[in-house]
């Protein structure tokens, strides 16, 4: 059958075609950073898929019953309930979105010098780990990091890396491990259940917590429902169920798999856990009731937890991120392969074999996506890996993409077209597009606010 919109459409929010000449003084306006744009100078905005779902008719009527308590509120114990029945986790502490609960976790677990290896890094998450004093390892599986290596579960951990990393430091030294399902990084590649219960088997023999980066649990446990043996009738809603059940709690991004335009948690089994956890989300976030988020945003967080797990939804979803890597794979455009759950990532180095890595490719890519048809997308490469914060040297990842990530029941497949029609006019015309140098660089994070221009006798505009 075809990918049908289990849903029908409420209400539309008109979009805006710009001239070309109109995106050039945008772009310059916004240093060639995609993050820079003005929302309203973008027609199809495939930036990220966070914070940027369409909400269902039962959660803006669930955002009606938000109890504004400044304490005890109902709509944090309807959270708590719904994190219970989907996740599994007992305790729950809400905080402003995804990186609030990183931020938390990271002061309760680590111990300065301590290590956090992890099946690829994230950005914020690594970013808060370094902050409280640890050092990140990479132990995803090698295939991850090659764009073109086939596999159904390239987010696995490597347990042999995570053997021997536990053999070397010794797991006192481990402040936990963190898995993320799927592995946004890798291009949103899932993580199988056998995999995530072998690394539970590993962690807890050695005494050591394992931690789920939750943030994109329903898609992964949609792909193992379609690939991993066995689980082709098993519901969406158990899958992930099991999967938690590897883990000792989750960091979630609200924004993402459940459904809301913010938010996030820190779930756990562990009441000495959350004990310090509520003790810091007070100075760091607001009361344990609320963290971050208002009663009606906690409200809807709980009503989409259940939405994010009906099998029809998210079969869709996934379905129509296909249907976009699909397009670009027959008109024999590089994409890292095989497609993720929440966006398809564009190879830049295959794409622009011509350009090296310290040209920023895939930041020049995105750029010339915009100007060519007012489509938005993110560097996922130099940029985004930032600098060693000890050394001060870039990091310089294997992986060099652009993400074109497809928010949850926003667009059409219609939109998804016009998409591909540009991206395909843009391969037939790489040669022309040139490199890029960096005139601002911010300490962290850089990519979201640093600035470039193009590199002197660089084509391509
Ligand atoms: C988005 C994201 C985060 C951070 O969440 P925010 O809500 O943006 O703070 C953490 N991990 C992963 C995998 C994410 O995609």
């Amino acid at each position: 059958m075809i990918n049908v919109e289990p849903y029908r459409i409420k209400v539309v929010e008109p979009l805006r075609v710009s001239t070309r000449a109109q995106r050039q003084v945008a772009l310059e306006a916004a240093g060639y950073n995609t993050f820079l744009l003005r929302s309203e100078d973008v027609f199809i905005d495939l930036l990220t898929d966070s914070g940027t779902s369409a909400m269902s008719s039962d959660q803006w009527a669930a955002m009606m019953r938000g109890d504004e308590a400044y304490a005890g509120s109902r709509s944090f114990f309807a959270l708590e309930e719904a994190v219970r029945d989907v996740y599994g986790f007992p305790y729950v502490v809400p905080t402003h979105q995804g990186r609030g609960a990183e931020h938390l976790l990271s002061k309760i677990l680590i111990k300065p010098g301590q290590y956090t290896p992890g099946n690829m890094y994230f950005t914020t998450t690594r970013a808060h780990q370094e902050l409280a004093g640890a050092t990140f390892v990479d132990v995803i599986g090698d295939a991850a990091h090659d764009a073109t290596a086939p596999g159904d579960f390239k987010g696995d951990v490597d347990l042999a890396k995570l053997e021997k990393l536990i053999a070397d430091v010794g797991p006192s030294q481990i402040a936990y491990v963190n898995v993320a399902v799927t592995v946004n990084m890798a291009g949103g590649q899932p993580v199988s259940l056998a995999n995530l219960r072998a690394v539970s088997q590993l962690c807890h023999r050695h005494g050591i917590l394992l931690w789920s980066d939750a943030t994109r649990c329903a898609e992964n446990a949609y792909f193992v429902q379609q690939r991993e043996p066995g689980y082709a009738d098993v519901p969406v809603a158990e899958i992930l169920r099991q999967m938690m059940d590897c883990f000792d709690g989750c960091t979630m991004s609200g924004k993402k798999d459940n459904l809301v335009n913010i938010g996030g948690f820190l779930a756990m089994r562990d009441e000495t856990i959350l004990q310090h956890a509520r003790e810091l989300v007070v100075l760091y976030e607001g009361m344990p009731s609320y963290g971050g988020m208002a009663g009606r945003d906690m409200e809807a967080m709980a009503t989409g937890i259940r939405e994010m797990v009906d099998d029809d939804y998210i079969g869709h979803r996934v379905g129509q991120v296909a249907y976009l890597g699909g397009l670009l794979l027959e008109a024999g455009v590089p994409i890292a392969q095989p497609v993720g759950g929440h966006g398809v990532f564009l190879d830049a180095r295959r794409f622009l074999p011509h350009l090296t890595q310290d040209a920023y490719p895939a930041q020049s890519l995105a750029a010339q996506l915009y100007l060519d048809s007012g489509v938005r997308a993110m560097e996922r490469g130099i940029v985004s890996a930032g600098r060693d914060p000890r050394t001060g040297r870039n990091h310089t990842p294997h992986l060099e993409l652009v993400r074109l990530t497809v928010p949850r029941r926003v667009y059409t497949d219609r939109h998804l077209e016009v998409v591909a029609e540009s991206v395909i006019r843009l391969w037939d015309a790489r040669a022309g597009i040139g490199g890029l140098e960096m005139t601002y660089e911010p300490a962290t994070l850089r990519f979201f606010t640093a600035r470039f221009r193009p590199l002197a006798g660089a084509g391509g505009h």
